[in-house]
């Protein structure tokens, strides 16, 4: 990791903030997920937990599975955060215990809000495309939404923004005057950006938002720093815009959101408040019926792994 700014005491940037713009590479960590997929998992990190709400982003592939299952996600349990699938190829077939069942796309949203809980499974369908890329992330819900409802939303058309080289996708938030169809509950964006070659351009962000960028495909300098595919460059605040240079054709996600002031326990596939949240969110997937059902995947749900001996650390956006 590099920090190659000046670091200005913190303003606008929560209580926890360090301050000003940081430029924090982070090269994620190979993960399996499921039965047989490798991701590279870059949020949360040794010194980095959220951008926003952001808490949790996977990149994957591009995979070549030609011939072989592909994604493989068994029925699992989800609590406090939402998830977004976002594909740049292939298809993942995502049913949940809500009853859906929807096929989701390159550049469709797949947003799904667990609430106070929700299961779901995750699968490439058969047959499918020969190439798998994309990216899994989270958004931690606030302590005032955290025990919603549960729902599951698809938006196969998304907003977009235009500048010369540049074609924005507003995957979630708002980014400049485009704003998401989907459902949030802190202010925040993700934003899909397609460069051309060549191009060299300042994205305008809002300077009370932290903000980092995942590099997807091809040759990118954000602010000076050149990022590979499946990293990320975690940028801190106190931006009013960004400094891009495509080296060659190249897309990127830019995600950001205000600071998420709340301390959260995450583990496993819940974020809780305290250990309590988190032990009866297990117990209630081994034994009881708070999750509900998926139907129609083909192999067992995933069991919980033991809670650890010691009480889990309710933690802020660093560690
Ligand atoms: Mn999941």
């Amino acid at each position: 990791m590099s920090n190659l700014d000046l670091r200005p005491a913190p303003t606008d940037c929560g209580r926890e903030a360090s301050g000003g713009p940081v430029k924090d590479l982070l090269t994620g960590r190979q993960v399996p997920l499921g039965e047989s997929t490798m991701v590279r998992r870059l949020l949360p990190s040794l010194g980095r937990r959220m951008v926003g709400a952001w808490c949790f982003v996977d990149h994957y592939g591009p995979d070549d599975i030609a011939g072989e299952p592909g994604m493989r996600v068994p029925p699992h349990p989800h609590a406090g955060l939402q998830t977004v699938s976002w594909l740049h190829q292939g298809e993942v077939l995502h049913r949940d215990s809500l009853g859906s069942l929807q096929a989701i796309r390159p550049y469709e949203l797949g947003l799904m809000t667990s609430g106070r809980a929700i299961s779901h499974s995750e699968e490439s369908p058969r047959p499918h495309a020969r190439f798998l890329h994309g990216a899994q992330l989270w958004v931690a819900l606030p302590g005032a939404h955290r025990h919603t409802a549960p729902s599951f939303e698809h938006h196969p058309e998304l907003p977009v923004v235009t500048a010369p080289g540049l074609r924005a996708t507003v995957i979630l938030g708002t980014l400049d005057t485009a704003t998401s169809p989907g459902t949030t509950h802190t202010p925040l964006v993700g934003a899909d950006l397609a460069l051309a070659d060549g191009t060299d351009l300042r994205l305008p962000l809002v300077p009370g938002f932290e903000y980092a960028v995942l590099a997807m495909t091809g040759r990118i300098d954000v602010d000076g720093v050149p990022v590979e595919p499946g990293s990320l460059l975690y940028l801190g605040c106190g931006r009013r815009e960004l400094p891009l240079l495509a080296r060659s054709e190249a897309s990127a996600l830019l995600l950001g959101g205000a600071p998420f002031e709340e301390r959260i326990v995450m583990w496993w596939n819940f974020i809780g408040r305290s250990t309590e949240d988190i032990a009866r969110a297990r117990a209630d997937w081994m034994t009881g019926d708070r999750f509900g059902e998926v139907h129609g995947y083909d192999g067992a749900r995933l069991a919980a792994p033991e809670l650890p001996d010691a009480p889990l650390k309710a933690r802020g956006r660093e560690r």
